[in-house]
C-alpha cells in the first residue's frame, strides 16, 4: 500500500476520497469499501484514496489533539484489506501551505446556526470547512464518502460543497456500531469500562426518543435515559435532517425529515451519536460492526 506525503505520488486518475484522522476502525473500512465500490462502478482508474490527517484548526482542544491516535503504517494496512488503492498522509504544511490557508473558510449555515456541535465546540466546523476544501483541492476527488456517525458534519460538507459549486459529489455512509449499540469511534479508546457502559445511554437514549410519538416527547425521552445514566449531554435534541434547525411552527410532524441527535462527555470522552426520527420496526438507519 503506498502511502503518499504529496498528491503527485498519488495514483494516477479520477479518485474517491475518504477523508479520516486515522486511528482506523471498522467504521472507516466501511466507508472504505464503499469508496472502493464507487471507483470500480465509475471507471475511476485512480481508485479510492484515503487521507490520514490529524488536522490541527478542527480541535478546540490541545490535549485532545495530542493524544489523538496515529499509526499510519497500521492504518494504511487495515486500507489495502478493505480495498484502497493509496493513503494519503500530507504534512500539515502540504494542507495549509500560508497563514492565509488556514483563514476564511466557506462555512454554510448548518454549520454555525443549530447550536448543537457548533455551540459545544467552537471553531470545529471552521476547521472542518478547511480541511475538505483542501483535501478535496489537492486530490481532485470526484466523490468523497463521509460517515452519518457526523450527521452535522455531512450536512455541513454538503452545503459547502453546493456554496462552492465543487465537483466533488459527497456520499453517506451509515454508522457501525458494536454489538453493544455503542457507536464506533477513534476516541472509545479512552473509555474505562464503566465509562463504556454508562456511553451507551447515548445510543439507548436515540432508541427511546425513535419509538415516541412527537419529537417534544421523543426529546423528554432523550434527557430521561441520559439522566438515568448519568450523563449530561451538550445537546440531545430531534430536528430538522438536512438543515439540524427546529422546523417551521405549524408544520405537519409527518411533512419533516427529522434526524434525533446526542452528544455529551463520558468520561475524559465527547461520543456522539444519531439516528434517524421516528425510527421504523426494527430500523435505526445503523450498519453493524
Ligand atoms: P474521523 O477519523 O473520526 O475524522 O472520521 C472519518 C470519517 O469516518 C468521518 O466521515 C466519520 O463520520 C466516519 N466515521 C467515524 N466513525 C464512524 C462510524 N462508527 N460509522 C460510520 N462512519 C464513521
Amino acid at each position: 500500500m503506498r502511502i503518499a506525503e504529496t498528491p503527485d505520488r498519488l495514483p494516477e486518475g479520477g479518485r474517491v476520497l475518504v477523508p479520516t484522522m486515522g486511528g482506523l476502525h471498522e467504521g472507516h473500512l466501511e466507508l472504505v469499501r464503499l469508496g472502493a465500490d464507487i471507483a470500480r462502478e465509475r471507471g475511476l482508474v485512480g481508485g479510492c484514496v484515503v487521507s490520514v490527517f490529524v488536522n490541527p484548526t478542527q480541535f478546540d482542544e490541545a490535549y485532545d489533539y495530542e493524544r489523538y491516535p496515529r499509526m499510519v503504517e497500521q492504518d494504511a494496512a487495515l486500507c489495502a484489506q478493505a480495498g484502497a488503492s493509496a493513503v494519503f498522509a500530507p504534512s500539515v504544511e502540504t494542507v495549509y501551505p500560508t497563514p492565509e490557508s488556514r483563514r476564511d473558510p466557506v462555512m454554510p449555515q448548518v454549520a454555525y446556526e443549530p447550536k448543537l456541535e457548533d455551540a459545544a465546540r467552537r471553531g470545529h466546523f471552521a476547521g472542518v470547512c478547511l480541511v475538505c476544501r483542501r483535501l478535496f483541492e489537492l486530490t481532485g476527488a470526484a466523490a468523497a464518502v463521509f460517515g452519518e456517525k457526523d450527521w452535522q458534519q455531512l450536512q455541513t460538507v454538503r452545503a459547502m460543497v453546493r456554496m462552492l459549486r465543487s465537483e466533488t459529489e459527497i456520499v453517506g455512509s451509515p454508522t457501525v456500531r458494536n454489538p453493544d449499540g455503542l457507536a464506533m469511534s477513534s476516541r472509545n479508546r479512552f473509555l474505562s469500562d464503566e465509562d463504556r457502559a454508562r456511553g451507551l445511554a447515548l445510543s439507548r437514549s436515540l432508541l427511546a426518543a425513535g419509538r415516541e410519538p412527537t419529537p417534544d416527547a421523543g426529546e423528554a425521552a432523550m434527557r430521561r435515559v441520559l439522566a438515568e445514566a448519568g450523563v449530561t449531554p451538550d445537546y440531545a435534541a430531534i430536528r430538522e435532517a438536512s438543515t439540524l434547525m427546529p422546523p417551521a411552527e405549524g408544520v405537519p410532524i409527518e411533512r419533516v425529515t427529522w434526524r434525533a441527535v446526542v452528544a455529551g462527555r463520558v468520561g475524559s470522552v465527547r461520543l456522539l451519536d444519531n439516528m434517524p426520527w421516528p425510527l421504523g420496526e426494527g430500523a435505526d438507519g445503523s450498519a453493524s460492526g
